[in-house]
């Protein structure tokens, strides 16, 4: 037997829900097929369980796309205004915690609800433990074989997600769907992702693992100044996962450890203030104790300030606003919150997700090629770019 329906949703993620209710609320007869035993599980996930939801400072500056102008269209047309209302609605108290990042007082639990009654309210039917297996086109529309069974639809949305976190229902469903219908696929990588240290650099740190501090991170792009911690495996932390997004293997990767400060200036005061005083002990007033500690031992020079000559505090300065230290990969897909790369946009309309090779079919959320900072900006271009496609389908 097979069911039809006008729209089916492969994904009930963020994106798959937001389009599943707003194509519901046009009066679009939608299912939703979910390979997980219950929808939104990334969701309930985030944010340490209170799920950052959206970031009321997103702009298309915050996504790391091949073609940055992609998701202007549809992060002007659902803002993180437009969420806040919607969460509002549903009663959902939030708070902003810094940089414009919002998260419910309670539990991502409520947002999970709120798009599930949304889509009830909208009649949207949504299958979990229902895993896709194969798309055909037919005729102008699409069949789906389900773990349930044949679904014909006349338009399909492509809502799975990326690689990360397999255990969270990360498949390549969507990479494999694209390439069949003659999208081109870009190289995927894991992003937002604590990177690792091996040889030298993690016998250095050894026994360091839960140290935090403040620093300034860049790789490539922009730079990001936050917190860094050093785990058991290497570095991770906001600053770190941030410039992740934009690290790739072989290419340098400058911390500076005391960001905002001009550390050369700040040394050379420092000795005429103190010249008696170790400049682990100096350190220790801008950083943990034991980081400031290890980084004389092994990259500065572990001494009183008066027995740095001018190269000598220059070098340290050198090394404290660019430390030396080279990652040799990332953690990878398995701890990554995200997946760079994805469907190419140039094969897909900015305004409705839509293939501009197959018409009525639609990729949105992180399937495609458009990457959010660290901050609910993921979950921003999740929501508006499935309420786009929603409004089409
Ligand atoms: C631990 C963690 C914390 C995060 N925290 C935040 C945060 O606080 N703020 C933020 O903005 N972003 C956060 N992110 C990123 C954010 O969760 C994702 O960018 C967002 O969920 C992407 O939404 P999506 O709907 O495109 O994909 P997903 O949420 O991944 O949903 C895709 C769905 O498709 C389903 N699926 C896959 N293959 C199949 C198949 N073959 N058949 C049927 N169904 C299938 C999956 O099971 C999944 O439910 C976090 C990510 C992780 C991993």
């Amino acid at each position: 037997m097979t069911i039809s329906c006008d729209v089916l949703v492969i994904g009930a993620g963020a994106a798959g829900l937001m389009c599943a209710m707003t194509a519901g609320q046009r009066g679009r007869r939608v299912r939703v097929v979910e390979r997980a035993n219950k929808p939104g599980k990334k969701i309930l996930m985030s944010g340490g369980g209170r799920c950052n939801f959206t970031n009321t400072g997103t702009t298309p500056a915050n996504f790391i796309s091949a073609n940055p102008h992609f998701c202007k269209s549809a992060l002007a047309r659902y803002t993180p205004a437009d969420l806040i209302d919607l969460v509002d609605r549903h009663g959902i108290a939030w708070h902003e915690k810094e940089l414009g990042q919002l998260f419910c007082d309670d539990s991502s639990k409520q947002i999970v609800r709120m798009l599930l009654d949304e889509c009830a309210d909208a009649g949207v039917h949504v299958d979990t433990g229902c895993d896709v297996h194969g798309v055909a086109r037919e005729g102008e529309g699409f069949v789906v074989e389900t773990a349930r069974g044949r679904v014909a639809a006349a338009s399909l949305v492509v809502a799975s997600g990326g690689l990360s976190i397999p255990s969270l229902g990360g498949s390549g469903l969507g990479y494999a769907l694209a390439k069949q219908f003659g999208h081109h696929v870009l190289p995927t990588r894991a992003g937002l992702v604590p990177l690792v240290l091996t040889g030298s650099h993690a016998e250095r740190l050894d026994g360091l693992s839960g140290v935090a501090l403040e620093v300034e991170a860049t790789a490539r792009g922009p730079s990001f100044r936050n917190a860094m911690l050093v785990t058991h495996r290497g570095l991770s932390g906001p600053a770190i996962l941030q410039a992740s997004s934009y690290w790739e293997p072989g290419q340098a990767l400058s911390i500076d450890l005391l960001p905002g400060t001009d550390a050369l200036d700040w040394l050379r005061a420092q000795r005429a203030a103190r010249p008696a005083s170790e400049l682990r002990t100096v350190l220790a007033e801008r950083m943990p104790r034991r980081f400031a500690q290890r980084l004389c031992e092994h990259w500065l020079g572990d001494r009183p300030l008066r027995q740095f000559d001018e190269p000598m505090l220059a070098r340290a300065a050198a090394a404290l606003s660019a430390w030396p230290v080279v990652a040799s990969g990332t953690e990878g897909y398995r701890t990554a919150e995200v997946t760079l790369g994805g469907v190419d946009t140039d094969g897909l309309s900015s305004t409705t997700m839509m293939s501009r090779l197959v018409p009525g079919l639609f990729f949105i959320g992180e399937v495609v090629d458009v990457t959010g900072w660290l901050g609910g900006y993921n979950f921003q271009w999740a929501w508006a770019s499935g309420r786009a496609a929603g409004q089409v389908a």
